[in-house]
């Protein structure tokens, strides 16, 4: 099987994801036989449904934070992994305060759904678990859970990195040093004083970790207005790395991305 990354959402505030403008299903990543689940938000069951992925084939479900737009359908995801319980497989990996909650915070994963996978696995920064040969590491990020992590996949053929929810910090842009395909959650445009990534964090963050391809996704309403293929146009400009706006039900070959990428903005351009 080709390895393959499909975004069953993009949207990242909660207007974007209230009004649907665009689905918060999460990511996902098909490699070799195994297939990851990143960030479940609503629309996680109706997405996959619509873009032909079975979550009866998560190998693991990841949880990045505690937060609506992250993992709102967690329950839902797991039950549709186990049968409910039926049977126990898969891998759970989550923040502490997924497993924990925090101070004033409450879980948005409950009982019994957390009894189903096989495994139930709490990383923080620099943590790692391998699945098969497969390795995901915990990064750093910094945001209003304080408690956040991105994801760092080290696969046999292409390694992706994940920075979900965070604010610029130089540290934090080191971590991605190298990667093959970086992911960052973009809810602003630029000019747009956020605690959360803008463009213009976007240019220096790739200007420090040089990633092959940028994926820019999780946009709030101002980053819809502005446009995100605009966006994604300015970053590719100043980085000279390939970078792409992310769209619901995008799907990229992350090794033969070059030139089916290059197609693809062409087209989205052309719109
Ligand atoms: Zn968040």
């Amino acid at each position: 099987m080709e390895p393959k990354i499909i975004f069953l959402g993009t949207g990242g505030d909660a207007i974007v994801v209230g009004k649907h403008f665009r689905s918060a299903g999460g990511i996902i990543l098909q490699v070799q036989d195994f297939q990851f689940h990143i960030d479940p938000g609503p629309g996680a069951l109706s997405m996959a449904k619509n873009f032909e992925v079975s979550l009866r084939n998560n190998t693991a479900v990841l949880v990045s934070h505690n937060h609506l737009n992250h993992c709102n359908d967690i329950n839902a995801v797991i039950s549709a992994m186990t049968y409910s319980g039926l049977d126990k497989l898969g891998v759970l990996i989550g923040n502490t305060t997924l497993f924990d909650g925090a101070e004033g915070v409450q879980s948005m994963l409950i009982p019994p759904f957390n009894q189903f996978p096989e495994r139930n696995i709490l990383l923080t920064p620099g943590k790692k678990v391998g699945i098969e040969d497969i390795e995901i590491t915990a990064l750093k990020a910094e945001h209003t859970d304080p408690n956040t992590i991105g994801f760092y996949f080290r696969t046999p053929t292409f390694t992706l990195a994940y920075s979900s929810d965070t604010k610029f910090k130089k540290e934090i842009a080191e971590g991605y040093t190298g990667v093959d395909v970086l992911v960052l959650n973009v809810p602003y445009p630029s000019g747009e004083k956020a605690d959360q990534l803008g463009t213009r964090d976007v240019i220096k963050i790739i200007e420090i970790s040089r990633p092959k391809l940028a994926i820019i996704t999780h946009f709030g309403i101002k980053m819809l207005k502005a446009d995100p293929l605009n966006e994604a146009r300015v970053i590719q400009r100043e980085t000279n790395v390939q970078t792409i706006a992310a769209k619901d039900g995008m799907q990229i070959n992350p090794i033969t991305f070059a030139s089916r990428i290059r197609q693809m903005t062409l087209k989205q351009f052309a719109e």
